[in-house]
């Protein structure tokens, strides 16, 4: 969850574990810290500052007083044992501050290996973890920190990416992972080690894939990959083509708006190359013939969070275009139950990130029980990319605010190609249909650009609505997606209850909320349901609750009836969710900002969620 960066190289290395940190922020950032290797008159030893706070108070500390050294380690936590203190916040050392380490993840065993250490003598300081591991590598040092590191990781369960090194072995910086994404950076004379690309892409485009249970022994040499065991591997080195820029806010207050207005961008991208104009879809990573498709008769959607919603707006076009059975599933309970799954199930993972544990779970859980699995993922060689069968990436870019706005855009437009490619392989939509929700996706990137050229509107009534501490966000049919991804936007960065409910179940129980003070956003654009919901809007309106109602241009129906409106450009259902879903998170956008939260780094947020 947290950020992890290691550097060793020519150069001084305090300075890119800074910058490397504040681009890491996002990952996690309740606390902070760095260790370098410093050498003079002969002697040598480990300089740690740490921050109880963000990386920008760590970064105050270091400029005060700059460690010096080419060779050194940093941490954004995201604190999974123990509070986000000085003592916890990593790097974490041995009993002789030789060893110094940072962690992601969650180390399961750490109770039974700390009281074994502890009855060995061994002193701890911190309530991590984490602090088990430059511990039990002290235990087993006997003059080789690599064996060390490798005896110590063969007794470690759960999840980590590591990066660490020893004073006894000045040139040798270690990396490792197991369950949590870690990449190493290939400079000019000089190497990184990261939880993500994003952290290192100003300095090297050229990065090495360290797969599930490896470690790289970096030297000045250059990186060795190995197993745990001490197996060579083979390493595989990518090539990546985001630009520096793109990682950057570039002239927007906020990463999230930034990344709003590049929705049309990622909606494009999403599509580009993928469809001919009649509407043949055609994935270069997941090549399958029709033949193979047409076996699959189930389709389960994998997802938490946004991206849960994402899956549930995916269930609703599979459904509605292949006439086939979809499920969207939210991972977490997935993984927990006794799935029913078949080999004539076809399981898609959808994660932003593609480190989502609880997905990643789901992902193997599917596979073991021989369905068919697709992740749809934006990151190169991610773990979900990995071990699936297949991968559909977004090539959304970075996504740097924690709320995802861009990248759920990019997994509707993709879903809706996949939901495309399987009703034409099982022979369920004419030439005419095809061509017809082509050219809605088509017509998407400039209709969103309506969307956002409407966002002078939507701030005004994210002003005027800002009063309000309750919101009920409503929607049916494929727009039900719509409002719950709506409410959760709004509370991820607002703080704002809300809550987001089905027309139809509003009356079941939560209509019993709703008062002068409980306002509803009502997603009342073009759909199958769109009467329905007007049915729904009067309901609300007679408890008195004002209504915001999202309409699709030219539908006057509402006008006199609900207290404000966003319009949305007049397009198909499908197309309407998506611009729905962009006006949503301009809203909430808005709302928080209006509010003065901390929009691009919600608190007991993060962005990729790697823990369970
Ligand atoms: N489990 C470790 C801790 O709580 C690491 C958490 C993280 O990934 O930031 O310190």
């Amino acid at each position: 969850m947290c950020g992890i960066i290691g550097y060793l190289g020519e150069r001084q290395a305090t300075p890119i574990l800074m910058e490397s940190l504040k681009r890491l922020e996002y990952r996690g950032y309740d606390s902070a810290g760095v260790a370098v290797i410093e050498t003079g008159d002969g002697t040598r030893h480990t300089s740690v500052t740490k921050s109880e706070a963000k990386v920008d108070l760590l970064i105050a500390k270091l400029k005060e007083n700059m460690p010096t050294g080419t060779v050194g380690i940093g941490h954004t936590r995201w604190a999974t044992h123990g509070k986000p203190t000085i003592i916890n916040a990593h790097p974490h050392a041995d009993c002789h501050g030789r060893i110094s380490v940072v962690h992601n993840g969650i180390i399961e065993n750490f109770a039974e290996i700390k009281a074994e250490l502890e009855s060995l003598g061994h002193e701890f300081t911190s309530e991590t973890d984490t602090e088990v591991v430059p511990h039990l590598i002290e235990q087993y040092y006997k003059g080789d920190f690599l064996l060390a590191v490798r005896k110590a990781l063969q007794r470690i369960k759960g999840a980590y990416a590591l990066a660490m090194f020893s004073l006894d072995d000045p040139e040798l910086l270690v990396g490792a992972r197991l369950n949590a994404p870690l990449v190493v950076g290939i400079g000019e004379g000089e190497y990184f080690i990261a939880s993500d690309i994003t952290a290192i892409i100003p300095y090297t485009k050229k990065v090495l894939i360290l797969g599930e249970g490896e470690m790289a022994a970096v030297t000045p040499l250059g990186p060795e990959g190995s197993t745990l065991d001490g197996q060579p591997v083979d390493a595989k080195i990518v090539h990546v083509d985001w630009d520096v820029a793109q990682a950057q806010k570039g002239g927007f207050p906020h990463f999230m708006l930034k990344e709003i207005h590049e929705t049309p961008e990622a909606a494009a991208n999403a599509f580009r190359g993928r469809m001919t104009d009649d509407g043949l879809v055609n994935f270069i990573e997941f090549a399958i013939s029709d033949d193979h498709l047409r076996r699959y008769h189930d389709v389960r959607l994998l997802g938490m969070g946004t991206s849960l919603h994402a899956a549930m707006l995916g269930e609703y076009v599979i459904e509605d275009w292949a006439g086939i059975r979809a499920r969207a599933e939210d991972a977490s309970e997935f993984r927990y139950r006794r799935p029913t799954i078949t080999d004539e199930t076809l399981t898609v993972v959808i994660t932003q990130s593609g480190e989502t544990a609880d997905t990643l779970v789901g992902l193997h859980q599917a596979r073991e029980r021989g369905s068919l699995t697709l992740a749809i993922t934006n990151v190169v060689a991610s773990s979900a990319a990995r071990d699936s069968d297949g991968a559909i990436y977004l090539h959304s870019g970075p996504e740097i605010g924690v709320a995802s706005t861009k990248t759920l855009v990019a997994h509707l437009v993709t879903q809706y190609l996949l939901a495309l490619r399987l009703a034409t392989a099982h022979g369920r939509v004419s030439l005419e249909r095809r061509e017809e929700l082509a050219r809605g996706l088509r017509e998407l990137p400039d209709k969103i650009r309506r969307v956002l050229d409407n966002s002078t509107d939507i701030a005004r009534l994210a002003h005027k609505y800002s009063r309000f501490r309750n919101f009920m966000f409503v929607g049916r049919g494929i727009n039900h997606a719509v409002a719950l991804e709506g409410a959760l936007k709004l509370k991820e960065i607002s703080y704002l209850h809300a809550e987001g409910s089905s027309g139809g179940e509003l009356k079941h129980g939560p209509i019993a909320l709703l008062d002068p003070d409980f306002p509803v956003v009502a997603v009342c654009t073009e759909s199958s349901t769109r009467e329905k919901m007007a049915s729904t809007v009067h309901e609300i309106v007679a408890r008195d609750a004002p209504v915001l109602a999202l309409v699709s241009e030219g539908d006057g129906s509402l006008d006199d009836i609900v207290t404000d409106q966003i319009v949305i450009p007049a397009a198909d259902e499908a197309t309407s969710a998506v611009l729905s879903t962009v006006a949503l998170q301009l809203f909430a956008y808005h709302v928080a900002n209006e509010l003065g939260r901390d929009v691009d780094q919600p608190r007991n947020l993060a962005k990729s969620v790697t823990v369970e």
